[in-house]
């Protein structure tokens, strides 16, 4: 009989821990989808050892997340936050300190989930060190941000490149990350799996909604959102100019519209002082401050009633794996404008749910945003169809697909080149 130790899923998020906050730093879609993975293989009962970098010297060496999850922090570089680059130099160490670890506590591991490239470089060397297989999740791709028109990391992509020809299977976020790596990086369709995550906000309660429209101050008033991780690649600058547009239409005089979040690692070195300095910057010489209100990175957990009080979720991202955000949005209630990149076709319903923009022109996100403000109508009807859209989505789904693409790779009796049953394929993915 197998032990439940036995069973344990090594989970390797090197620089992104379920726990941390989100809407800061590195902290975003990643962190909550591990989470969410962990908390739901622990109720199917698989356990679950993660192991993330130790960035800050006040957190215990291990922390529960659920019960059988653990969360382990290993002291490997300075114990504070480094820039992603710097983190690759640890890699070597990190594997060795699971390895470590593994061989103290006699740890027999089912197999390695790693999140993130820098993670597949950890969980490639546990692969032959643990004598488990491995399963790749990459939440986002040099290449998938490069075709966006973004600075390319050429070593990262090459990387990636080499990770996806050699991991045993690859947990895709959506069905266009699925087709990047098909043809961006010659990944083999039958190894590819898509598993979209899901969304979990309570509805929002009215006397929650009611407090934030009072702290806002935004009685009488209609309230566009955008949230995120401030960085380039997310496009606030789009909607900034898109509402400096909207604001010069009389009948749209009172429309203010909130950001959340805070500047990321990229973010914090862009411009002069910041992603927020610089959007900031672009809000006042706009004339627009009095119609702008930056909020901060607010906790997941608090986040339903904004997104519920919104009229509209703008996402003009320049490139999305998924775009959780859009989800989290519909699942309240709001439609949501967005560009037509990545996954977020799969999560906006165009002209259901709400718009989907080719390109980044600001006018045409200010005509759709004005559009939707103009008809309430419209808006209500679209908003009842993102709520039952949202509901297709689910983090149980999620968690189901992820845990039979273990059970598949965990069992040789099972061919690694029978696809996963969520495989991608080019045809299919037209
Ligand atoms: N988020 C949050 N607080 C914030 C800003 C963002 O909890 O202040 C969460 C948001 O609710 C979503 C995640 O961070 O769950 C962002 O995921 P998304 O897929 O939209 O973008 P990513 O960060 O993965 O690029």
């Amino acid at each position: 009989m197998t032990e439940p130790a036995a069973r344990a899923i090594a989970v390797v998020s090197v620089h992104a821990s379920p726990l941390s906050d989100l809407g800061r730093g590195e902290n975003g879609g990643m962190n909550l989808g591990v989470l969410r993975l962990c908390e739901g293989l622990a109720e199917r009962g698989v356990p679950t050892d993660v192991f993330v970098r130790r960035d800050d010297p006040d957190l215990p060496a291990e922390r529960q997340i659920a019960p059988g999850s653990r969360l382990i922090l290993l002291d490997v570089g300075p114990p504070q936050p480094v820039p992603k680059d710097a983190v690759i130099q640890m890699l070597d160490g990190f594997a060795d300190a699971v390895l470590e670890r593994a061989a103290r506590e006699e740890r027999i591991y089912r197999l390695v989930h790693a999140h993130y490239w820098l993670s597949g470089l950890v969980a490639r060397r546990l692969r032959d060190g643990l004598g488990t297989p491995w399963v790749q999740s990459f939440h986002s791709l040099a290449r998938m941000r490069a075709a966006a028109g973004l600075p390319f990391d050429f070593q990262r992509g090459a990387i990636e490149e080499e990770l996806a020809g050699q991991a045993d299977r690859i947990v895709a976020m959506s069905r266009a990350e699925g087709r990047a790596l098909l043809r961006l990086y010659r990944a083999r369709s039958e190894r590819i799996c898509v598993a979209e995550p899901g969304v979990d906000l309570e509805s929002a309660r009215p006397a929650d909604i009611a407090a934030v429209r009072r702290k806002l101050g935004l009685q009488g008033r209609r309230m566009i959102l955008f949230a995120g991780r401030l960085e380039p690649l997310k496009g606030a600058e789009t909607l900034v100019e898109a509402i400096r547009q909207v604001a010069s239409d009389p009948d749209l005089a009172d429309t203010v519209c909130v950001l959340i979040g805070d500047d990321s690692g990229d973010g914090a070195r862009s411009g002069d002082g910041g992603e927020r300095r610089r959007l900031e910057g672009l809000v006042a010489s706009a004339g627009i401050s009095d119609r702008v209100r930056f909020l901060g990175a607010i906790p997941h957990t608090a986040l339903a009633p904004y997104y519920a009080l919104a009229d509209v979720c703008v996402v003009p991202s320049r490139v999305e794996t998924f775009g959780l955000v859009a989800l989290e949005a519909q699942a309240q209630g709001t439609p949501v404008v967005a560009a037509r990149v990545g996954g977020l076709p799969e999560v906006v319903a165009d002209g259901e749910t709400g718009h989907l923009i080719d390109g980044h022109d600001p006018s045409d996100y200010a005509a759709a945003i004005a559009a939707l403000l103009h008809d309430d109508d419209a808006r209500r009807r679209m908003g009842d169809a993102a709520r039952r859209r949202a509901a297709t989505f689910g983090w149980d789904r999620m968690v189901d697909r992820i845990l039979s693409i273990y059970n598949r790779v965990s069992s040789p009796e099972i061919p690694l080149e029978l696809p996963c049953g969520y495989e991608v394929s080019l045809g299919s993915l037209g």
